[in-house]
């Protein structure tokens, strides 16, 4: 009886350790496998996220750098800071979780160099290219020698929309009729860069609302992230939305050009009457196509990011007779 009953205690003892051990090991198995080691990555002090190794931070680096590239070439990509490493153990849905893109994007310095040609000190076209900018200030020198024709190198941190080869054709046409022998008053008003012109453009605009009316938003957003003439070149307002956000028509008319141009990306161009057209650039999908009709407010796009631009946002413009002017006075609703 005794014998038997040390005999099953000790099963007891035994089969109880047995089970700890393997509980024990399983709990160990779940946590290596759950906890993995990873790198804390820091910027300056600012935690940016967990990488699996420092070797996975460069490639995400690299990755982004790639993407900026693919914008222009020849940008210059840089951090402020070298990153700095710490270790830890972090379970894998934490690295699935965050996103070290969007972190690690947000610090990226960029410096892309940019073409101004100026005609008598004012920026007329800007180009990524110095190629293209030394062809129509050499064109422009041709045509007109009495003008102060120059390409000026600057170095920006965001590309901006560049003039388009369309669009430096019109601006070079413009420039050498002005520039005949005998000058009509009305040519002489364009609107295209420096504070004076820019006012000189609000002007026509606010003469001109009556004669062509005005339109709706072309998006639900209302804030103008970057405005007419916010820098040098820029012809048109910069409204805010996510990839997919639609993009309404700012009245009805005909859409005169529906696809892809260089700087501008998808874009869509649509012709109101009495000279008067718009522009809606950076696109992700285009719903519309040249010829068609579209009433206003119809949905003729959708927001996204093709062209140069650095986010998702709609560039879009008012043209008097081809000519950008500041939509905003153009704006109904305000
Ligand atoms: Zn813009």
């Amino acid at each position: 009886m005794e014998k038997k009953g040390v005999l099953s205690t000790l099963r007891f003892i035994f089969f109880t350790v047995f089970t700890m051990a393997l509980i024990f090991s399983a709990v160990l198995v779940t946590i290596l496998n759950t906890y993995k080691p990873a790198v804390k990555a820091y910027l300056n002090g600012k935690f940016i996220g967990y990488f699996s190794s420092e070797q996975q931070f460069d490639e995400v680096y690299n990755d982004l750098v790639t993407e900026k590239q693919s914008i222009d070439p020849n940008v210059k990509v840089y951090l402020d800071y070298e990153p700095t490493f710490e270790t830890s153990y972090i379970r894998d849905s934490v690295i699935a979780d965050q996103n070290v893109y969007t972190n690690l994007r947000a610090e990226i310095k960029t410096e892309y160099t940019i073409y101004n040609v100026a005609v008598d000190g004012e920026t007329k076209m800007t180009f990524n290219t110095q190629d293209e900018a030394n062809k129509y200030a050499e064109s422009l020198k041709s045509e007109v020698s009495k003008l102060n024709t120059e390409v000026k190198v600057e170095k920006v941190s965001e590309l901006g929309e560049m003039t388009s080869i369309e669009r430096a054709d019109n601006i070079l046409k413009e420039i050498v009729d002005r520039n005949k022998p005998v000058e009509t008053p009305k040519a002489t008003v364009k609107a295209n860069t420096t504070t004076s012109n820019v006012k000189t453009a609000q002007t026509i605009g606010a003469t001109s609302v009556a004669a062509t009316g005005s339109g709706i938003w072309p998006t639900v957003n209302r804030r103008i992230n970057c405005q007419y003439m916010g820098y040098s070149g820029h012809t048109g307002i910069d409204l805010g939305g996510a990839v997919g956000t639609a993009i309404y028509a700012y009245r009805s008319g005909t859409v005169t050009f529906a696809g892809w141009g260089s700087g501008y990306g998808l874009h869509v161009k649509v012709d109101h009457g009495n000279g008067m057209s718009t522009l809606y650039a950076h696109c992700s999908e285009l719903l519309v196509s040249a010829g068609q009709q579209v009433s206003e407010g119809q949905i003729i796009a959708k927001i996204g990011l093709t062209g140069y631009t650095t986010g998702p946002h709609l560039h879009f413009e008012v043209r008097l007779n081809g000519v950008p002017v500041n939509p905003y006075p153009y704006i109904a609703g305000k």
